[in-house]
Protein backbone atom coordinates (compact mmCIF):
# COMPACT_ATOMS: atom_id res chain seq x y z
CA UNK A 1 0.00 0.00 0.00
CA UNK A 2 1.61 3.37 -1.31
CA UNK A 3 -0.21 6.61 0.28
CA UNK A 4 0.32 9.88 0.28
CA UNK A 5 -1.64 12.17 2.78
CA UNK A 6 -2.63 15.55 1.33
CA UNK A 7 -4.43 18.63 3.42
CA UNK A 8 -3.71 21.96 5.15
CA UNK A 9 -1.58 22.70 7.95
CA UNK A 10 -3.66 21.02 11.53
CA UNK A 11 -5.88 18.79 9.03
CA UNK A 12 -4.43 16.05 11.17
CA UNK A 13 -2.10 14.15 8.73
CA UNK A 14 0.56 13.72 11.49
CA UNK A 15 -1.78 12.18 14.25
CA UNK A 16 -3.80 9.97 10.99
CA UNK A 17 -0.91 9.24 9.17
CA UNK A 18 0.74 7.52 12.45
CA UNK A 19 -1.70 5.53 13.69
CA UNK A 20 -2.14 3.62 9.74
CA UNK A 21 1.41 3.44 9.43
CA UNK A 22 1.56 1.23 12.15
CA UNK A 23 -1.95 -0.32 11.45
CA UNK A 24 -0.48 -1.72 7.95
CA UNK A 25 3.27 -1.90 9.10
CA UNK A 26 4.30 0.88 6.88
CA UNK A 27 6.71 3.44 7.26
CA UNK A 28 5.31 6.79 8.25
CA UNK A 29 7.59 9.02 6.27
CA UNK A 30 7.31 13.19 6.60
CA UNK A 31 9.18 15.47 5.77
CA UNK A 32 8.10 18.15 8.22
CA UNK A 33 9.09 15.07 10.85
CA UNK A 34 12.59 14.64 9.03
CA UNK A 35 13.59 18.06 8.56
CA UNK A 36 12.83 19.15 12.26
CA UNK A 37 15.29 16.10 13.46
CA UNK A 38 18.04 17.13 11.31
CA UNK A 39 17.78 21.25 13.08
CA UNK A 40 17.56 19.70 16.08
CA UNK A 41 20.55 17.96 15.67
CA UNK A 42 22.44 20.65 14.20
CA UNK A 43 22.74 18.82 10.48
CA UNK A 44 23.91 21.34 7.63
CA UNK A 45 20.47 19.72 5.87
CA UNK A 46 19.07 21.24 9.37
CA UNK A 47 21.07 24.07 9.62
CA UNK A 48 19.99 24.89 5.78
CA UNK A 49 15.96 24.25 6.06
CA UNK A 50 15.53 25.43 9.85
CA UNK A 51 15.27 29.49 9.06
CA UNK A 52 12.75 28.68 6.21
CA UNK A 53 10.83 26.13 8.26
CA UNK A 54 10.15 28.57 11.30
CA UNK A 55 8.91 31.14 8.70
CA UNK A 56 6.73 28.91 7.46
CA UNK A 57 8.04 28.85 3.97
CA UNK A 58 8.44 26.30 1.81
CA UNK A 59 12.13 24.47 1.68
CA UNK A 60 13.97 24.13 -1.70
CA UNK A 61 12.25 21.31 -3.82
CA UNK A 62 15.53 19.38 -4.35
CA UNK A 63 16.10 19.02 -0.68
CA UNK A 64 12.74 17.28 0.16
CA UNK A 65 12.71 14.81 -2.98
CA UNK A 66 16.18 14.05 -2.38
CA UNK A 67 15.22 13.07 1.41
CA UNK A 68 12.26 11.06 -0.06
CA UNK A 69 14.66 9.32 -2.86
CA UNK A 70 16.87 7.78 0.31
CA UNK A 71 14.00 7.05 2.58
CA UNK A 72 12.03 4.89 -0.33
CA UNK A 73 15.33 2.97 -0.86
CA UNK A 74 15.00 1.35 2.98
CA UNK A 75 13.73 -2.39 2.90
CA UNK A 76 10.90 -0.89 5.70
CA UNK A 77 9.29 0.90 2.50
CA UNK A 78 9.56 -2.43 0.45
CA UNK A 79 6.01 -3.60 1.23
CA UNK A 80 4.82 0.20 1.36
CA UNK A 81 4.76 3.27 2.75
CA UNK A 82 3.04 6.61 3.50
CA UNK A 83 3.99 10.29 2.74
CA UNK A 84 2.95 12.94 4.68
CA UNK A 85 3.62 16.69 4.32
CA UNK A 86 5.35 15.65 0.94
CA UNK A 87 4.62 16.26 -2.68
CA UNK A 88 3.84 20.32 -1.05
CA UNK A 89 4.14 21.13 -4.84
CA UNK A 90 3.79 19.82 -8.28
CA UNK A 91 7.68 19.42 -9.26
CA UNK A 92 7.85 17.64 -6.19
CA UNK A 93 5.07 15.38 -7.51
CA UNK A 94 6.59 14.83 -10.53
CA UNK A 95 9.58 14.43 -9.00
CA UNK A 96 7.91 11.51 -7.32
CA UNK A 97 6.51 9.68 -10.11
CA UNK A 98 9.72 10.08 -11.49
CA UNK A 99 11.52 8.24 -8.50
CA UNK A 100 8.40 5.62 -7.98
CA UNK A 101 8.62 4.70 -11.93
CA UNK A 102 12.51 3.78 -11.57
CA UNK A 103 11.43 1.65 -8.46
CA UNK A 104 8.45 -0.01 -10.82
CA UNK A 105 5.97 1.63 -8.15
CA UNK A 106 3.04 3.51 -8.01
CA UNK A 107 0.79 5.73 -5.92
CA UNK A 108 -2.31 3.79 -4.26
CA UNK A 109 -4.60 6.16 -2.77
CA UNK A 110 -4.13 10.11 -2.15
CA UNK A 111 -6.44 10.63 1.42
CA UNK A 112 -7.57 14.69 1.51
CA UNK A 113 -7.96 15.25 4.48
CA UNK A 114 -10.35 18.13 4.54
CA UNK A 115 -10.97 20.58 7.07
CA UNK A 116 -12.63 23.99 7.41
CA UNK A 117 -10.67 27.42 7.97
CA UNK A 118 -11.84 27.86 11.42
CA UNK A 119 -11.44 24.51 12.58
CA UNK A 120 -7.36 24.34 11.32
CA UNK A 121 -7.02 27.66 12.70
CA UNK A 122 -7.97 26.52 16.38
CA UNK A 123 -6.64 23.28 16.02
CA UNK A 124 -3.34 25.00 15.58
CA UNK A 125 -3.48 27.78 17.89
CA UNK A 126 -4.01 24.61 20.85
CA UNK A 127 -1.38 22.13 19.47
CA UNK A 128 1.60 20.84 21.42
CA UNK A 129 4.15 18.64 20.36
CA UNK A 130 6.67 16.10 21.49
CA UNK A 131 10.12 16.83 20.50
CA UNK A 132 11.22 13.35 20.93
CA UNK A 133 8.53 11.04 19.17
CA UNK A 134 6.75 14.21 16.86
CA UNK A 135 3.23 13.26 18.61
CA UNK A 136 0.45 16.13 18.23
CA UNK A 137 -1.48 17.11 20.90
CA UNK A 138 -4.40 19.53 21.21
CA UNK A 139 -7.52 20.86 23.00
CA UNK A 140 -9.80 18.18 22.04
CA UNK A 141 -6.95 15.53 22.77
CA UNK A 142 -5.09 16.92 25.39
CA UNK A 143 -2.09 14.78 27.25
CA UNK A 144 -2.79 12.74 30.53
CA UNK A 145 -0.69 15.19 32.54
CA UNK A 146 -0.47 18.72 31.13
CA UNK A 147 2.45 19.76 28.75
CA UNK A 148 3.85 16.04 28.99
CA UNK A 149 4.24 13.21 25.93
CA UNK A 150 1.96 10.50 27.04
CA UNK A 151 4.28 8.28 25.56
CA UNK A 152 7.84 9.20 26.85
CA UNK A 153 7.52 11.42 29.72
CA UNK A 154 8.73 14.14 27.44
CA UNK A 155 8.00 17.79 27.82
CA UNK A 156 5.79 18.82 25.39
CA UNK A 157 6.64 22.18 23.31
CA UNK A 158 4.58 24.61 20.96
CA UNK A 159 6.25 24.77 17.16
CA UNK A 160 7.48 28.37 16.08
CA UNK A 161 5.62 27.88 12.84
CA UNK A 162 2.77 27.49 14.74
CA UNK A 163 2.65 31.23 15.77
CA UNK A 164 -0.37 33.10 14.07
CA UNK A 165 1.60 35.21 11.55
CA UNK A 166 3.64 31.91 10.05
CA UNK A 167 0.10 29.71 10.21
CA UNK A 168 -0.70 32.53 7.26
CA UNK A 169 2.29 31.79 5.84
CA UNK A 170 1.71 28.25 5.29
CA UNK A 171 -1.88 28.35 4.87
CA UNK A 172 -0.59 30.41 1.94
CA UNK A 173 1.78 28.02 0.58
CA UNK A 174 -0.64 25.14 0.80
CA UNK A 175 -3.50 27.52 -1.30
CA UNK A 176 -1.04 28.41 -3.66
CA UNK A 177 1.07 25.49 -4.16
CA UNK A 178 -0.19 22.63 -2.54
CA UNK A 179 -4.03 22.97 -3.19
CA UNK A 180 -3.13 22.16 -7.09
CA UNK A 181 -2.22 18.20 -6.01
CA UNK A 182 -5.91 17.42 -5.85
CA UNK A 183 -6.02 17.93 -9.66
CA UNK A 184 -2.75 16.38 -10.50
CA UNK A 185 -3.98 13.34 -8.69
CA UNK A 186 -7.51 13.58 -9.44
CA UNK A 187 -6.72 13.07 -12.93
CA UNK A 188 -5.52 9.43 -11.72
CA UNK A 189 -9.10 8.65 -10.25
CA UNK A 190 -6.38 7.89 -6.68
CA UNK A 191 -7.97 11.09 -4.64
CA UNK A 192 -10.03 9.60 -1.41
CA UNK A 193 -11.28 12.87 0.46
CA UNK A 194 -12.39 12.56 3.89
CA UNK A 195 -13.75 15.02 6.05
CA UNK A 196 -11.35 15.82 9.27
CA UNK A 197 -13.13 17.49 11.40
CA UNK A 198 -14.22 14.97 14.69
CA UNK A 199 -12.39 13.40 17.17
CA UNK A 200 -9.46 11.08 16.10
CA UNK A 201 -10.95 8.01 16.17
CA UNK A 202 -13.92 9.38 13.95
CA UNK A 203 -11.66 10.44 11.19
CA UNK A 204 -9.70 7.23 11.49
CA UNK A 205 -12.72 5.29 10.55
CA UNK A 206 -13.70 7.10 8.07
CA UNK A 207 -10.48 6.57 6.32
CA UNK A 208 -10.39 3.02 7.16
CA UNK A 209 -13.80 3.20 5.06
CA UNK A 210 -12.27 5.14 2.27
CA UNK A 211 -9.66 2.53 1.71
CA UNK A 212 -11.46 -0.30 1.72
P1 LIG B 1 4.96 19.98 8.35
O1 LIG B 1 5.45 19.30 9.58
O2 LIG B 1 4.55 19.02 7.28
O3 LIG B 1 3.91 21.01 8.63
O4 LIG B 1 6.23 20.78 7.73
C1 LIG B 1 6.87 21.79 8.48
C2 LIG B 1 7.73 22.63 7.57
O5 LIG B 1 8.74 21.81 6.98
C3 LIG B 1 7.02 23.27 6.40
O6 LIG B 1 6.37 24.48 6.73
C4 LIG B 1 8.19 23.50 5.45
O7 LIG B 1 8.99 24.58 5.86
C5 LIG B 1 9.00 22.22 5.64
N1 LIG B 1 8.55 21.14 4.74
C6 LIG B 1 8.03 19.93 5.10
N2 LIG B 1 7.74 19.20 4.02
C7 LIG B 1 8.05 19.96 2.94
C8 LIG B 1 7.96 19.77 1.53
N3 LIG B 1 7.46 18.64 1.00
N4 LIG B 1 8.39 20.77 0.73
C9 LIG B 1 8.89 21.91 1.23
N5 LIG B 1 9.00 22.17 2.54
C10 LIG B 1 8.59 21.21 3.40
Amino acid sequence: MNLIFLGPPGAGKGTQAKRLAARYGIPHLSTGDILRKAAADGTPLGKQAQALMDAGKLVPDEIVNGIIDEALTSPEAAKGFLLDGFPRTVPQATALDEILQRRGRKIDHVILLQVPLKVLLDRLAGRQVCPKCQTSYGRNSPPKKPGICDKDGEKLEVRPDDQPERVQQRLQEYESKTALLTGYYKARGVVRPVDGVGSVDEVEKRIEKALS
